[in-house]
């Protein structure tokens, strides 16, 4: 397939070079990063688009999304697909769906789940919103740089699976975080906590799979100084693109909002920025309650 490929940073560049692994021919270009090794070098945004049966979107945010769009939609044949799996905001979204698909072209919004290790194995986790020919048209690509991919419904459905799904995320880690940190406080070893709580229904993946206390439960970004994993920052976009679809659906989402100003304190006031989202353990560890 001739594939086009937009944003070539920490996601875009091993999700490209996969495709180019398993024998397509792809076109990309980024403002700032290098192409990967196989991956033809375009002028611009419209050139790495034009002739192409699908352009890949891997970019920061919904206005940079809006603004590619707007560059490459008018040099792509009617049929060929959009697929942006950036995360963004749901209604950019479902905005760039509906003006693709006025141009006649299939358009699908499909955040990833599992991070730079996930995009370099090509294990990632897709959530797909889009027609159902639109969803056939890529399915193949997301076998390849994915283990897994769910058609979540129309345009921007993915984009809300990614939030709900993050939201949870940022508030189960705070949950277990400052559980640990009280338990610490009530003189409760944490191997204890983790071997009761990772077996009884406070289990969670934060508490099972990504163990925010150092030497307990599996290996996690907590055995490695809190090096990410996925950054507290990455995790402050998701939560505040929560709370705006929150906002703009009238949804009441207290812990959602809660999480927002705990990360955004962390991230922006305290010394977060740069640390995986676990590292709120620490964080609660050294305060008293206020
Ligand atoms: P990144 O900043 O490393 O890459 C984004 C790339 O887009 C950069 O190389 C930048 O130069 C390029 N870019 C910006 N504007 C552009 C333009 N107008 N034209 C062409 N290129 C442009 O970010 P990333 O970590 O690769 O993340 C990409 C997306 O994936 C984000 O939406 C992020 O939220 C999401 N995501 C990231 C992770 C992760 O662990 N890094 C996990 C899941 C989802």
């Amino acid at each position: 397939m001739k594939i086009g490929f937009i944003g070539l940073g920490n996601m875009g560049a091993p999700m490209a070079a996969n495709l180019v692994a398993a024998g397509h021919e792809v076109a990309g270009f980024d403002l700032t990063a290098p192409c990967p090794e196989g991956v033809a070098k375009a002028s611009d945004a419209a050139q790495a688009a034009q002739g192409a049966e699908v352009v890949v979107t891997m970019l920061p945010n919904g206005t940079i999304l809006r603004a590619v769009a707007g560059e490459i939609i008018a040099q792509m044949s009617p049929g060929a697909a959009l697929l942006d799996c950036s995360t963004v905001d749901v209604q950019s979204a479902r905005d760039v769906a509906e003006i693709a698909q006025g141009a006649g072209l299939l358009a699908v919004d499909a955040p990833v789940s599992g991070g730079i290790g996930g995009a370099a194995a090509g294990t990632l986790t897709f959530m797909a919103g889009g027609t159902e020919a639109g969803f056939a048209k890529v399915a193949p690509l997301f076998d390849i740089m994915g283990q897994k991919a769910v058609h979540c419904g129309p345009s921007g459905n993915g984009q809300a699976a990614k939030i709900c799904n993050n939201m949870i995320l940022g508030v189960t880690m705070i949950g277990t975080c400052e559980a640990f940190a009280l338990a610490d406080k009530l003189g409760l070893d944490r191997q204890k906590m983790f071997d009761v709580v990772s077996t009884s229904s406070g289990y969670s993946w934060s508490m099972n799979a990504y163990c925010p206390a150092p030497g307990v439960g599996p290996q996690s970004p907590a055995d490695n100084d809190y090096t990410p994993g996925f950054a507290a920052d990455l995790m402050l976009k998701d939560l505040r693109l929560s709370q705006q679809a929150a906002e703009a659906a009238d949804a009441d989402t207290p812990l959602g909002q809660a999480a927002t100003a705990l990360y955004q304190s962390f991230v922006e006031e305290e010394d977060g920025a740069g640390k995986d989202f676990s590292a709120m353990l620490p964080r609660f560890v050294s305060r008293r309650r206020g």
